[in-house]
């Protein structure tokens, strides 16, 4: 037999959403439907109890009623006879007897008790006696002996109709005691019907409440689950697939979404490693070429015209740009698999930010930029030294994108500046320029791969990936502030240990 948890359980794991909303419905309905049943045959079970009291039991008790108010009635015709000896008084005194028989066949109809029918077996006994005796008075009054039958009235006669009164009333106990007993049933039937209907009611708003609570917090989980996983996706940052726990639709969309999910991550790695092989396999090369340009321009092989100068240089230059961008794919395809060793020593930041801004400062004296260190110009600033326990080509590397980015988007006539800062246990690094600033709809997604705010500008995308991975290589963070039209300012803030354990 399938119990009530299985069916449920089917139901919550095989069943489709429409079917479900339809089967928690009926359910409800059904239940609703069962408590009006129920409420209504318990209504008429009372109404059935108080029919029988109006129509069976009072009248019943007016007739056990009448009938004791008949026997004196009765004693009354039945000494006038006796001593008037009036042939009339017995007419009607035999009228009346008559008119108590059938009361009492009547009451044979009417009684259901078995003591009420005990009562009236004895009020009929009872009766039959008195009619008798009352036939022997007739008997002695018809021949004249009105002292023998005044003898047997006042005697017997008396004694058999105070028995016929006190057997009615007795009757008419049961009866009263009968109806007692009904009308306290009804009251017993009608406390248990309330409290029954009370409790289904509460019951099955309290199912309906909870069945349709049970759709909607399911229905709502696997939406909030599976917009999350959108959201994940959107990021770039998607793992683990959303679970798939019944076989409804969202079940079917969440089963969708996570072969999606899946071969997007499978069209990623495979990108991923075409372009790091890729970028391999092209680096001898162009590393050769490189050396071949360089051994050309030396003049290695002999002296070059003035238009074979001009094209080395022009394939040197290619060849730089080439190499720099292979070695940026690489190292963030190393960085992201955390393959990219960092060879960490105790270094000065001050001699790197020196270095770094003498690498760039040919290259911004070109563009008319100014380039300072913490608001003086190159070289006075920073006299001191910053030990850092870092990667110094790698932290070179950081220094040189931002700035050089710096020096890159900012116009003529604008300022670049590099401003260290030295805390208790890290160090601060902000690059500030007067540039064209960052877009604000671009700014949060601008240390993604491959991400650029300004078109027409060259340059990979890649440049701030690789600082933000390289921060977070030592245990640091990037950040950066921009508005369009005001410029940018770059925040990086690394460990003094490197974030080493
Ligand atoms: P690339 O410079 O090669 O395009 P980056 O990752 O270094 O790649 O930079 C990504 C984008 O961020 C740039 O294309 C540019 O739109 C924006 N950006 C970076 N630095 C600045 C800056 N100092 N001022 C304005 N925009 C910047």
């Amino acid at each position: 037999m399938v119990t009530l948890a299985e069916a449920l359980c089917y139901c919550r794991s095989h069943m489709r959403l429409g079917a479900k909303i339809f089967l928690t419905s009926v359910l409800l309905i059904a239940i609703l439907a069962a408590v009006a049943g129920w409420s209504l045959s318990a209504m008429q079970r009372l109404v059935a109890v108080n029919r029988g009291i109006l129509t069976e039991t009072l009248p019943a008790l007016h007739a056990a009623i009448g009938l004791r108010e008949s026997v004196p009635a009765l004693v009354r015709l039945e000494t006038r006879y006796v001593v008037l000896g009036d042939r009339e008084y017995f007419a009607l005194w035999a009228r009346r007897m008559e008119g108590v028989g059938a009361e009492v066949d009547r009451l044979a109809g009417l009684v259901t008790t078995e003591e009420e029918r005990l009562r009236l077996a004895e009020v009929r006994t009872r009766l039959a006696t008195y009619r008798e005796l009352m036939e022997r008075e007739r008997a002695l009054v018809e021949r004249g002996l009105k002292g023998s039958a005044a003898v047997l009235m006042e005697g017997q006669s008396r004694a058999a109709a105070e028995g016929v009164e006190a057997a009615a009333i007795r009757l008419g106990a049961a009866i009263q005691s009968a109806a007692d007993q009904a009308l306290g049933r009804a009251r017993e039937l009608e406390r248990r019907t309330w409290t029954a209907v009370l409790v289904a009611l509460v019951a099955s708003v309290a199912a309906a409440v909870g069945g349709t609570a049970w759709v909607a917090v399911r229905l709502t989980r696997s939406l909030r689950r599976l917009s999350a996983a959108t959201h994940e996706v959107a990021q770039g940052s998607f793992s683990q697939p959303v679970p798939v726990e019944s076989r409804d639709e969202i079940a079917d969309l969440a089963g969708a979404f996570n072969r999606m999910a899946a071969q997007l991550r499978e069209v990623e790695a495979m990108k991923e490693e075409f372009f790091s092989t890729l970028s391999h396999e092209l680096r001898t090369p162009l590393t050769s070429i490189r050396e071949g340009v360089n051994l050309l321009r030396d003049g290695v092989h002999g002296p070059l015209t003035p238009k074979q100068e001009r094209l080395v240089t022009i394939v040197g230059l290619s060849a730089e740009r080439l190499l720099r961008l292979i070695n940026q794919i690489l190292d963030l395809s190393r960085l992201q698999a955390g393959l990219l060793p960092l060879e960490r020593r105790w270094g000065d930041l001050e001699r790197l930010a020196a270095r770094a801004l003498d690498e760039l400062r040919p290259q911004a004296e070109e563009k008319g930029v100014h380039l300072s260190r913490n608001g003086g110009v190159p070289g006075e600033a920073g006299s001191g030294s910053i030990k850092v326990f870092v990667d110094e080509e790698r932290l070179l590397q950081i220094l040189i994108n931002l700035v050089g980015n710096a020096v890159k988007f900012t116009p003529a006539g604008g300022a670049v500046q590099l401003a260290l800062e030295e805390r208790a246990d890290e160090v601060e690094i902000t690059v500030s320029d007067t540039g064209p600033g960052i877009p604000a709809e671009a700014l949060p997604r601008i240390f993604e791969r491959y991400q650029q705010a300004h078109r027409g500008r060259g340059g990979s995308g890649l440049g701030l990936a690789i600082v933000k991975a390289l921060a977070e290589a030592h245990g640091g963070s990037v950040g950066v502030e921009s508005e369009e039209g005001k410029g940018s300012r770059f925040t990086v803030v690394l460990p003094r240990d490197g974030g080493s354990p």
